[in-house]
């Protein structure tokens, strides 16, 4: 907690927080805001109509501990950019294509929010701190004359190896997909192929030069890390851009089982979270697989199919999330045709829909995590201790491998060789087949001294990271840090005025 003298400063300040509308941004920030509103400070965060509706319930939690947080709606102009009815957040996006329809979308946002700004808004933003592909968040800080931190949602590790690659235009030297190359000027060994770089289209290119751009103007950068976790990577990406602070892992905010049954959607979990816990409480510890690939991954149904049997013939028993997007008709189908849930009964059980994910790999039943490595589940997992299979698909997602594999070494790779570059099923086909994805998880829950390594690994990097949120924790006071740049600028401003 703030001490009483910076308190009364503290209670001052208001942060305005804006993510881009995604499960991987809007979960990361509002658990920050939780983090960040133990000191005091007041908070709004910045979302569309359903989405402020869908997150209400964390704000309501956080209002019960007396934090000054509120979710205030802008409204979002589907329609107009082609988008589908109710489309406000990138898991009912249907392709990635049209992800720049989605983002030209979310420039909409800025007139009338600085409109509530100007008209409403009291006291007004001391900053903004928003996600980096909302660029238009920068202009906003100009105009009110204050300063904006980016919030990344991906590691050091990921952020200062892209960076080596762009300064070294080691890119340009590959020709063919299955051209490898080292990470250069790095002091792990880390082996990529040009095809399990982040595939981008030239939409994409262009909104990562964006990005860069903007990443100059801001005042500072978050990142969900905690710098004993990479601790080489973070001091080298401190070279890079202006003042960085690592708050996380944020997701360790959630201590009551309510505040992690309400993170993220809501679905149909409601209806099995009992059967769900009773189950994995029936079962012995550290015995059960996780698999959950995430957010936004479309998964074709063949390769649902290979995950399915993989899971099976493990003979491991565990838990498998199908989202909303990737429950088909034909999964459905093939589930039913193939009798799949009778015959995995009881010891194995799917969710349609959404887990609560950090309750789950906070259960002590839970001893593996086949993942598709986005940041927030790999920081997750690595938070709560459990080791990973890891099964990449697209954008960073290989980085988080190669760190989870080959530098932490708490995790088992399925070994897929090729990043999707489109959500289309046909297109994204079969990545690995199911003696594979058998063969990853019976490798990672082996009892042998292989596995009771990335057993320990796990353990103690977890108590680390509970650490560095706690007080007087790493990122704990970098929280505090960041407090005090801000009224740091606040207070040059005055003297200027
Ligand atoms: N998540 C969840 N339940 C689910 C699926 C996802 O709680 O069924 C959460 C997960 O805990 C994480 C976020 O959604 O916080 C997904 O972010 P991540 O960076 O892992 O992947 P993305 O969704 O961007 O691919």
């Amino acid at each position: 907690m703030a001490s009483s003298s910076s308190s009364s400063l503290c209670k001052e300040l208001h942060f305005l927080l804006i993510p881009l509308m995604s499960q991987s941004h809007i979960i990361p920030i509002i658990d920050f805001a939780k983090l960040l509103a133990l000191h005091r400070v007041k908070i709004s965060i910045i979302t569309t109509p359903l989405n402020a509706q869908k997150y209400k319930s964390i704000v309501t939690h956080a209002l019960k501990s007396n934090l000054n947080i509120q979710l205030i709606p802008i409204h979002f102009p589907t329609q107009e950019f082609g988008l589908p009815q109710g489309c406000e957040n990138m898991d009912s996006l249907n392709s990635l294509e049209m992800f720049q329809n989605f983002l030209l979308a979310s420039e909409m946002m800025q007139e009338p929010l600085e409109k509530l700004i100007q008209d409403h808004m009291e006291p007004k933003p001391s900053c903004i701190i928003s996600t980096s592909p909302l660029t238009w968040t920068q202009q906003l800080a100009n105009k009110f004359n204050i300063p904006r931190y980016i919030f990344q949602t991906i590691s050091c590790f990921t952020l200062y190896c892209s960076h080596m690659l762009n300064e070294t235009n080691t890119q340009d030297t590959l020709v063919l997909d299955d051209d490898t190359f080292l990470i250069p000027n790095i002091p792990h060994k880390i082996e990529f192929t040009k095809a399990q770089l982040p595939q981008s289209t030239q939409d994409m290119k262009s909104l990562v030069d964006k990005m860069k751009k903007f990443q100059d103007l801001a005042r500072g950068t978050l990142i969900n890390t905690f710098e004993e976790l990479e601790p080489w990577y973070v001091e080298s990406y401190k070279k890079v851009v202006n003042k960085v602070f690592c708050v996380g892992p944020v997701s360790l905010c959630n201590k009551g089982m309510d505040e992690m049954v309400d993170r993220g959607n809501k679905g149909s979990i409601d209806d099995e979270h009992d059967d769900c816990l009773n189950w994995l409480d029936s079962m012995k510890p550290k015995s059960v697989i996780y698999a959950c690939f995430g957010s936004l991954c479309h998964i074709s149904l063949l390769q649902m199919k290979e995950i399915g049997l993989g899971l099976e013939s493990s003979n491991v028993p565990f838990i498998w999330i199908i989202r909303g997007l990737n429950f088909t008709l034909e999964v459905e189908k093939w589930l039913r045709d193939e009798n799949f849930e009778d015959r995995v009964r009881g010891r194995g059980m799917i969710i349609r829909g959404w887990a609560p994910q950090v309750l789950i790999l906070s259960h002590p039943s839970v001893g593996g995590f086949l993942t598709h490595c986005g940041w927030n589940s790999a920081l997750e997992g690595i938070s709560r201790g459990v080791p990973m299979t890891t099964f990449p698909m697209f954008a960073e997602q290989f980085y988080n491998e190669k760190f989870i594999v080959n530098i932490l070494k708490t995790g088992v790779g399925v070994g897929v060789e090729v990043s999707t570059t489109s959500w289309n099923e046909e297109k994204s086909g079969v990545l690995v087949s199911k003696d594979e994805v058998k063969r990853a998880i019976n490798q990672l829950m082996d009892q042998g001294l292989e596995g009771e390594e990335r057993r320990k690994i796990a353990k103690d990097l977890s108590h680390i990271s509970k650490k560095a949120i706690q007080e007087e924790g790493s990122s704990y006071l970098n929280i505090k840090l960041l407090i005090e740049d801000v009224m740091h600028v606040l207070k040059n401003k005055e003297e200027i005025e």
